[in-house]
């Protein structure tokens, strides 16, 4: 049998194909398909030799698709009209229509059917960046089957961009653990014990990576990616603080970098700077005090090279020039964790 023909649907940046690389099974992407013009330059730019579709799926014919003879159909469609604190449209989010389209026009009920037929097996995963859970509704193989990846990325409840949210402290915990109740105290920084032992737990799970290995060295440019200050006094509160030597961030979505509230975390550089020392007491202060405060910490956005990095993305990825620092924040938090679909990616084929 020849490579695997795979198609490529809501290609972005191409996380697809990275991993479908990086799972080492004998494929050839045939078409990868998007409509975001700025994301074809960069998927361009790392996939010259693959046909990229400019247009949208809802403009493809069935026999454009049938030509392609495709085995495989890689895709991760948006996912706002199905985020917890997105308007939860649901089919109805006209976002949802290109994914329907493609429902339609591949016969699924009766491909479905089909392969079940055959004996094919299909399979449900629950996915988190740091683990695989493993959810299979016939219990085959067993659940709790764990893959850890890279370093621990946690799953945010933010999917949407912050335009959309109202802000609300906390709204940037994670999926996993609900809702931070009202009434539960906050030790400092917004933050309650269970949030603060969750997260220490999480730092001293030794089979974790730690953050330092994915960050970029030390050099000139990296003061461009410092906090400012007015964004220091506005949201020091909201911000979830990191040092290298952590296993978890937040999850990096796409208007890091921009909106600093529930958008990924920030890194403190001054690691001997006990968080704690800086946050008690600190609203008795006047605000130029504050800030002399907050700025002993050194806050730092991660690069988008980092970000690449914590995704899995090979060191050879990259951007063209021309594409803004705004632009690869977003584009970056719209793409996927490599590591996590190549994992994916095997278990399917093998
Ligand atoms: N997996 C990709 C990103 C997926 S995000 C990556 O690794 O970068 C969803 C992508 O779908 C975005 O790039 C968006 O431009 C594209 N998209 C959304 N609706 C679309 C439509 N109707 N037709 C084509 N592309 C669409």
């Amino acid at each position: 049998m020849g490579p695997v023909r795979v198609l490529e649907l809501y290609s972005g940046i191409g996380g697809m194909h990275q991993a479908l690389r990086e799972s080492c099974i004998s494929a050839e992407v045939v078409a990868a398909v998007d409509v975001n013009t700025v994301a074809n330059e960069v998927y361009k730019h790392n996939f010259p030799s693959t046909p990229l579709w400019a247009k949208t799926i809802e403009g493809i014919t069935l026999a454009e698709l049938n030509r392609l003879s495709f085995d495989m159909i890689l895709m991760s469609p948006p996912c706002q009209p199905f985020t917890r604190i997105g308007l939860q449209g649901d089919v109805s989010d006209p976002r949802t229509n290109s994914f329907l389209y493609i429902l339609d026009i591949l016969p699924r009920g009766k491909l479905v059917e089909t392969l079940k037929k055959c004996g094919f097996k299909y399979q449900e995963f629950l996915l988190s960046p740091t683990y695989i859970l493993e959810n299979f509704p016939d219990q085959e193989p067993k659940a709790s089957v764990k893959h850890r990846v890279a370093a621990g990325l946690e799953k945010e409840s933010s999917f949407t961009s912050p335009e959309e949210e109202h802000i609300e402290p906390n709204s940037g915990s994670d999926a996993g653990s609900g809702q931070c109740s009202q009434k539960e105290a906050f030790v400092f920084k917004l933050e309650t014990a269970k949030e603060m032992e969750r997260k220490r737990n999480q730092d001293s799970d030794l089979s974790i990576q730690m953050l330092k290995d994915f960050l970029e060295e030390d050099g000139e440019e990296m003061s461009q990616y410092f906090l400012p200050p007015k964004a220091l006094l506005r949201y020091a509160f909201l911000l979830d603080i990191v040092t290298p030597s952590c296993r978890r961030s937040t999850c990096f979505t796409k208007g890091y970098g921009h909106y600093v509230e529930g958008t990924g975390s920030v890194l403190q550089t001054a690691e001997d700077v006990q968080l704690e020392s800086v946050f008690k007491s600190i609203e008795m202060l006047s605000e130029e005090e504050k800030l002399m405060k907050l700025s002993t910490l050194k806050l730092r956005y991660f690069t988008p090279r980092e970000i690449e990095n914590l995704h899995g993305f090979s060191p050879e990825f990259g951007f063209p020039d021309k594409i803004t620092m705004k632009q690869r924040y977003r584009l970056l938090g719209n793409s996927l964790n490599v590591h996590v679909v190549a994992k994916l990616i095997s278990l399917l084929t093998g």
